[in-house]
């Protein structure tokens, strides 16, 4: 079975993002990227710690706008809104999840499209399900990114992607369908899961479940690509059980190592991109 390995894709995105940082700094320009977090969860803090460090190295600054756990939506809104209208900020995130009271939903309405590197206000949703995305998702991107770069055709091939979230699943299942490949979407509710990702010849896993995909539910030489990141008593788990699919698989993307590898790089690419396009001709 081959593994799917990220690094090379992230440190060949690096690569150009660098380049690109440098024509930004030869004219003053000095991409930044705001991350806006409430309260402190340790998932969104360690992606956090990851952009500063991959910002650090590739010349974006990175600004940790902190609120507390007891932010009021207005207050949230107000800080997004301050940041879309800030000339010295050319990316705004939004780091989840959020406590419990706040509507995610609503408030990526309030970052604006052209500062919207991680894709989530429903324009640059809508561009990508209309077949002409700008800004994506950073972990789906990751996951169709990784396939085209280990060279897994997806045009005219069957891919079950297990999860519908706004983050993962659903952006994956859009680009793969930008891909010509032929795409099932399955979640909680699909019956005989098994017998659905046993039809695809790739399989998408981002469910938040350590070790759901076990070898009696994918074809012989299936590729699978496990996006899940799950902290467990042992450590870092993927959503794939990879022992076990390891004798069935054809190809399988590691935890840690493949995706979660990738998604930084373009998330931090986006900050660049937002940077040029907010100064051409400046
Ligand atoms: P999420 O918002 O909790 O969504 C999980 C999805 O999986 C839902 O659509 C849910 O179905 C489905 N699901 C859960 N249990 C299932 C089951 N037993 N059978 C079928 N479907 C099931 O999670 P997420 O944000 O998409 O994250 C998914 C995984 O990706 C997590 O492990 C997360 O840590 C990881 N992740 C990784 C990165 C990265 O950089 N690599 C970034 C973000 C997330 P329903 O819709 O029916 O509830």
């Amino acid at each position: 079975m081959r593994l799917l390995h990220g690094r090379p894709l992230a440190e060949r995105l690096d690569a150009r993002s660098r380049e690109r940082s440098d024509a930004l700094h030869a004219r003053d320009i000095h991409p930044t990227l705001a991350a806006v977090s409430v309260g402190i969860d340790p998932s969104a803090n360690t992606y956090l710690q990851r952009l500063v460090r991959g910002g650090k190295t590739l010349g974006i600054a990175v600004r940790d706008v902190s609120l507390s756990r007891e932010a009021s939506e207005q207050s949230v809104i107000a800080e997004l809104d301050r940041a879309s209208r800030d000339r010295s900020l050319h990316g705004v995130l939004l780091l989840t999840p959020l406590p419990g009271k706040l509507d995610e939903g609503h408030l990526v309405d309030h970052i604006a499209p052209e500062k919207d590197v991680e894709g989530v206000n429903p324009y640059s949703v809508g561009l990508l399900l209309d077949g002409r995305p700008r800004f994506v998702p950073s972990t789906a991107e990751a996951i169709v990114e990784l396939l085209k770069f280990h060279q897994i055709p997806l045009a005219g091939v069957e891919v079950v992607v297990v999860g519908r979230s706004t983050v993962v699943g659903r952006p994956a299942a859009a680009l793969l369908l930008n891909e010509d490949a032929t795409v099932t979407i399955a979640h909680k509710r699909t019956a005989d899961i098994g017998a659905v990702t046993r039809r695809g010849t790739a399989v998408i896993v981002a469910v938040g479940r350590a070790g759901f995909l076990t070898r009696d539910m994918i074809a012989p030489g299936a590729t699978v690509v496990d996006a899940g990141i799950n902290m467990t008593p042992a450590g870092i788990a993927g959503d794939v059980d990879a022992d076990s699919v390891a004798s069935v698989a054809g190809a399988l993307s590691p935890v840690p190592g493949g995706v979660g590898t990738v998604t930084t790089a373009l998330l931090l690419r986006n900050v660049i991109t937002a940077a040029e396009t907010q100064t051409e001709g400046g």
